[in-house]
């Protein structure tokens, strides 16, 4: 039995996995279950799932959570604030975290996990992404289990040879061949983009996601995030990743090897199957995810990202080259210009406006690795200055 502390439970990913640990509960014990302000949703999840502790970051909501479960018999313990994250990431009884928290609020915690000694469930791309060197290293001397659960470094950890993760050039990998949907706006004339609303741009036509990775998926900045999360995870370098934009979604990354094989891993566009995936390694458990019908699908299509409807990718393969705290302003600033996006401040075209303007501020500096405390100063600032250039935009 395995206890399991599910970061961000209300959101999609987490939802997602509840529905799978509900379907084994001979294997997994929820432990402890968090969210930032739904009180309702994480009031529901815990009379089902009957955790001994809920966290609400936001301290009203974790009162009214109170209120909500003052009649259940064995209720949970409700902490609140951003600290009690990491402490039910690092509590003795957890052996499996899930860091699906949205955005860099999710880097605390996942660090936590990390040094605990955990196994990592990460689907906090972000957390990579602005401090990768602490959290690659954490996990390493703490004897941390980093698993992917992106679905598409979830498909490209398992193309590879059980072991190699971080050794691809002697495990004969030449290239990852990253898959990407291309978003809503794949068709999308360019100078059609400035007049999308938030509505078109959540609405992906494959995966339903939380809103701000919808975003992401329709300017492709999340394609370009998953660049940098992959160069952490299996120690390359961006110009051994090729985006290749796959409409259908139904392959989910591939590996290309030095003896001309490409391994892929395909499955329907269900967040379930790399959930279970981590949750069962090295076993595998039943997902509840429909059995891919290929007969059905009849056809896989493959194309290049058009550069002019991207600036984003640009932006993140520019980020990764630099390396240091590039990636951390990256990621701060498109969290700025996101959020105004879907307050309707900004247009959807001055997302990638917005990031280019701020990391040209910012100068790339290498990351001190001595402490947390620098990226976060770095991605304080990059936002800092992200919601100026994005007010001037708004003006
Ligand atoms: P959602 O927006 O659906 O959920 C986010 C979760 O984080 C909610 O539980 C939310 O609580 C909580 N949260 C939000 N802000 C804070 C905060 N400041 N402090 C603590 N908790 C907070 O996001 P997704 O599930 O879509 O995504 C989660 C992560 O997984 C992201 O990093 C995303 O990039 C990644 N991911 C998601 C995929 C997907 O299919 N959805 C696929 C691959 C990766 P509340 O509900 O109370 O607001």
């Amino acid at each position: 039995m395995k206890g399991i502390a599910i970061l961000g439970s209300t959101g999609s990913i987490g939802v997602s996995t509840l529905d799978v640990v509900g379907r084994h509960p001979e294997r997994f014990r929820v432990v402890a279950l968090t969210a930032y302000r739904n009180a309702e949703r994480l009031a529901e999840q815990c009379r089902r799932f009957r955790p001994s502790y809920a966290v609400m970051v936001d301290a009203a909501s974790a009162e009214e959570l109170r209120m909500l479960l003052a009649d259940m018999a064995d209720a949970p313990q409700v902490l609140d604030g951003a600290m009690a994250l990491s402490e039910v990431a690092a509590l003795n009884d957890v052996d499996y975290v899930m860091a699906a928290i949205v955005g860099a609020a999710g880097l605390m915690s996942s660090l936590a996990a990390a040094r605990a000694g955990k196994r990592l469930l990460l689907a906090n791309k972000e957390a990579l992404v602005v401090s990768g060197a602490l959290l690659m290293d954490a996990a390493r001397d703490n004897g941390a289990t980093l698993l992917p659960i992106d679905s598409e470094h979830n498909a490209i950890f398992q193309c590879l040879p059980p072991g190699r993760a971080d050794a691809l050039l002697a495990a004969g990998v030449e290239r990852i061949l990253l898959t990407a949907s291309g978003g809503p706006f794949r068709e999308t004339a360019p100078e059609g983009l400035a007049a999308v609303t938030p509505e078109q741009a959540v609405a992906h036509p494959n995966w339903r996601m939380g809103r701000k990775i919808s975003v992401d998926s329709a300017t492709m900045m999340n394609k370009g995030l998953e660049i940098i999360e992959a160069c952490w995870l299996f120690a390359t370098n961006p110009e051994r990743i090729q985006v290749v934009v796959h409409p259908q979604s139904v392959i989910h990354s591939m590996v290309q090897y030095n003896d001309g094989s490409v391994l892929a891993q395909l499955g329907n566009p269900d967040m379930r199957t790399p959930i279970a995936h981590a949750l069962g390694w090295p076993e595998r458990i039943d997902a509840g995810v429909a059995p891919l019908d290929l007969i059905e699908i009849a056809r896989l299509d493959f194309e290049p990202p058009a550069p002019e409807r991207f600036p984003c990718l640009r932006l993140a393969y520019r980020a990764a080259g630099e390396g240091g705290t590039a990636p951390a302003v990256l990621n701060a600033a498109n969290e700025i210009a996101v959020a105004a996006f879907l307050d309707r401040r900004i247009a959807f075209t001055d997302i990638a406006r917005v990031v280019e303007q701020t990391m040209d501020l910012l100068p790339t500096v290498p990351v001190d690795l001595g402490g947390l405390e620098h990226v976060l100063g770095v991605d304080a600032e990059a936002r800092r200055l992200a919601e100026q250039q994005s007010a001037a935009l708004a003006a």
